[in-house]
């Protein structure tokens, strides 16, 4: 079965909105250093869907750094208010993940798993019904 989700959403300072007409490739709470850095968050909630889904409005500003795996990874923010947006992994070129906490309504948000679960805050409690990876 697949999950195709209508999504809009925008930066907080509104400069940059976009939407996706979209089937759900991966879902996922992301516990890496990268992501709790770059988000200033615990934790990054992530939604990866086809690139080529996802239109956007306005110029984003991006910063590109190196995975432990030797991938590359491409942040895409808002240079004016500072939000993060979306991410690319040079790996899967076809697929762009969107930060979930930028979404209008993202209800129909449900973690598959907990990805780089083992360096996890030890205060983020862990919904036991979703795999670790
Ligand atoms: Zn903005
Ligand atoms: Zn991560």
């Amino acid at each position: 079965m697949t999950n195709t989700q209508t999504i809009t959403g925008s930066c907080l300072c509104g400069q940059i909105s976009y939407q996706a007409q979209a089937q759900i490739l991966f879902q996922a709470h992301c516990h890496c250093q990268a992501c709790r850095k770059n988000g200033g968050s615990a934790y990054a909630a992530l939604a990866f869907v086809p690139i080529e889904s996802l239109n956007w409005q306005g110029q984003t500003s991006t910063f590109s750094h190196d995975a432990d795996s030797g991938n590359t990874m491409t942040k895409h923010f808002c240079g004016h208010c500072g939000s993060q947006l979306f991410g690319t992994n040079s790996a899967k070129p076809e697929r762009i993940h969107i930060k979930v906490g930028t979404m209008e309504d993202a209800t129909w948000f449900q973690p598959q798993c907990n990805v780089w679960a083992s360096s996890r805050l030890p205060s983020t409690p862990i919904d036991p019904a979703i795999e670790d990876l």
